[in-house]
């Protein structure tokens, strides 16, 4: 084929199928218009997923007569003069593309009646082509109709998406403006039923109400990064809802950010909330959340992508820490005190009631001495002692008593498959798994002495010497700083072999040997570069070893410590992977469960 340049359709067809990759992206375009024009009420109707028809109504300022036509061809705008107006552009829009893109693959209709004329104008185009105008009598405001979407893109067509995918996708689009402008009333029927509507009242607590529901509503925490004094006078702000550790889910697509109001997607912004998370979500596993960042609009580059989704700032970094201190804030604020507060806990409903007073009858035995003292005193008391002894002053002496109270007092009320303990608190049922209960309280104790930089309890052996591969030995011999820090002092003896000097106070029943071959195995498939994170690692595989196995006896006494600590715990439901430590019941589920109400 000799050179040739493309007629303006093809051109347009071609431009539009970046703009235009599906019903969805009609919508989030279509709302955008209606949202810039001003509008109070944002009326969506599709049917068919949005292939065959979409409807979007509002009440916005509506399109003068004489520019009708024109805000159909490519690159009219009223929102852009000169480039450096993008700089501080305030307005969703801003490439005067979509309305053309859209006439251009589908049968569009528009009635629009601007504030200041009398009357309205209806026009039709069918694959971008004007098929009629005449005036109409219509209130102020824009309807937009656009049916058979792709009929002349046959190509297009082919790749759809199910119905009930793009069903999803726009119900997802339609709620997440609704949550951006929540001064906006917008309304979303599905092939004749109202599927999302919000009130339009401007709190946002409202609209994530209506699109995640009340039960979900309640197990999120409201972030903003402005409660942190020192950042009140940040450029960058934040604020919006974010998941509890008990709401999570399979997939980080219920992430959801907004910057200056526009929905985008950011895969390192995602990156930092899911690592405020770090070890309260089990992996695998991620938050739910709803952010509205608000930057000075200088500081934002909107121009990087045909749908406007992606974003470029000017600190990015500034804005990825605001994202993580602020929710990793406010996470940690709930986790401290999930079920009580000041004396209350946290209902059914989610609402705070009395805590019946349990403290006569359980806080029985909590020690107030020093975290660090107790290991070393355990240590020393217990060496001699029969193993079992030992076990019951480890559990009860090495949790921090002085710690805040996060957790309500529950009552022991037995163990079950030599696994979990069964409790009983003022919110119903609790089913604990020991192990990861108390390497919870391991681990926040050996964290709390590493970073008060008390020496680690350490316990001294007479000389146990491990023989290793020279390959074990070099990583052995990599991390024998770091070992030190938590505890295990090794010294090299011969080429491949160590004399291990002492191990962690906690692990002072294990066999030596063992757990130095455990340790070696952890360093080997440690993928997280960075000291701090081996070291991490370290003190997890130390707490995981030393804490009561599943299949372990333990007496009343024991499992009372065990409780005692974790309601102290600054994480209580999770263990440091990040799986549950417990299940609640509430009495009320226990009720539906036996079919009582
Ligand atoms: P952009 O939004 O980038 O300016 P569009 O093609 O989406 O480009 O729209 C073109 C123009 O049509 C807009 O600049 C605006 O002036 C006008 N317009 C589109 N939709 C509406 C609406 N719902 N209400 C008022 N004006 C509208
Ligand atoms: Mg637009």
């Amino acid at each position: 084929m000799p050179i040739e340049i493309l007629s303006e359709k093809v051109v347009t067809q071609i431009a539009a199928g970046e703009v235009i990759e599906r019903p969805a992206s009609v919508v989030k375009e279509v709302i955008e218009n209606s949202i810039d024009s001003g509008a109070n009420n944002i009326h969506v109707a599709i049917s068919h997923g949005g292939q065959q028809l979409i409807k979007v109504s509002d009440d916005g300022s509506g399109i003068l007569e004489n520019e009708v036509e024109l805000a159909f061809m490519r690159h009219a705008t009223s929102k852009l003069r000169n480039i450096e107006d993008l700089a501080s552009i305030q307005t969703l829009g801003f490439r005067g593309e979509a309305l053309a893109s859209i006439a251009a693959v589908s049968r569009l209709s528009v009635t629009t009646r601007h504030k200041s004329s009398v009357a309205g104008i209806e026009m039709k185009l069918e694959g971008g082509k004007l098929s009629h105008k005449k005036t109409v009598g219509a209130p102020v405001g824009t309807v937009i109709i656009v049916e058979n979407l792709f009929y002349n893109m046959p190509a297009r067509l082919k790749f759809l998406k199910s119905e009930s995918a793009e069903k999803r996708q726009i119900a997802g689009i339609v709620t997440r403006y609704a949550m951006a402008y929540p001064h906006i009333h917008f309304v979303l029927e599905q092939d004749g039923r109202e599927f999302f509507r919000s009130n339009g009242s401007g709190q946002l607590a409202d609209v994530v109400v209506k699109s995640l529901g009340i039960d979900h509503f309640k197990k999120m925490v409201e972030v903003n990064s402005r409660d942190e004094s020192y950042h009140e006078s940040s450029p960058v702000q934040i604020h919006g809802y974010a998941s509890e550790p008990s709401l999570h889910r399979a997939d980080r697509s219920h992430i959801t950010l907004f910057v200056n109001g526009r929905w985008i997607q950011d895969s390192k912004l995602t990156y930092a909330i899911i690592q405020a998370y770090h070890t309260l979500l089990m992996t695998g596993r991620y938050p739910v959340a709803v952010l509205m960042i608000d930057v000075p609009p200088e500081d934002l580059d909107v121009n990087v992508h045909p749908t406007k989704a992606e974003v470029r700032f000017r600190n990015p970094n500034l804005v990825f820490e605001t994202i993580q201190r602020a929710v990793r804030r406010a996470v940690i604020d709930f986790a401290r005190t999930p079920l009580l507060r000041n004396g209350q806990y946290k209902n059914d409903q989610g609402l705070w009631e009395e805590a019946p007073d349990y403290s006569e009858q359980f806080d029985l035995d909590l020690r107030l001495q020093s975290p660090g003292q107790h290991a070393r005193q355990a240590i020393i008391n217990n060496w001699s002692n029969e193993p079992g002894e030992y076990l019951d002053s480890r559990i009860n002496n090495l949790a921090s008593p002085i710690r805040p109270r996060t957790l309500p007092m529950l009552r022991v009320v037995g163990q079950i498959g030599a696994a979990y303990i069964v409790a009983e608190g003022p919110a119903g049922l609790y089913l604990i798994d020991q192990h990861a209960a108390h390497e919870r309280i391991l681990y926040e104790q050996f964290v709390l002495d590493y970073a008060k930089q008390e020496p680690i309890a350490q316990f001294t052996l007479s000389a146990q010497t491990i023989n290793v591969s020279p390959e074990e030995a070099r990583l052995i011999e990599e991390y024998l700083d770091a070992l030190h820090m938590v505890g295990f002092k090794l010294e090299q003896f011969g080429p491949n072999t160590f004399i291990i000097r002492s191990l962690p106070a906690m692990l002072a029943e294990d066999s030596p040997v063992e757990v130095i071959k455990a340790i070696i195995d952890d360093l080997q498939h440690s993928d997280i570069p960075g000291h701090g994170a081996i070291e991490e690692k370290l003190i997890k595989r130390v707490c995981k070893r030393a804490a009561v196995k599943a299949g372990q006896i333990l007496s009343h006494k024991e499992m009372e410590g065990i409780i005692r600590q974790l309601e102290r715990c600054q994480s209580p439901l999770t263990c440091p992977h990040g799986r549950p430590t417990m299940i609640h019941m509430s009495e009320q589920q226990l009720a539906r469960e036996f079919g009582r109400k």
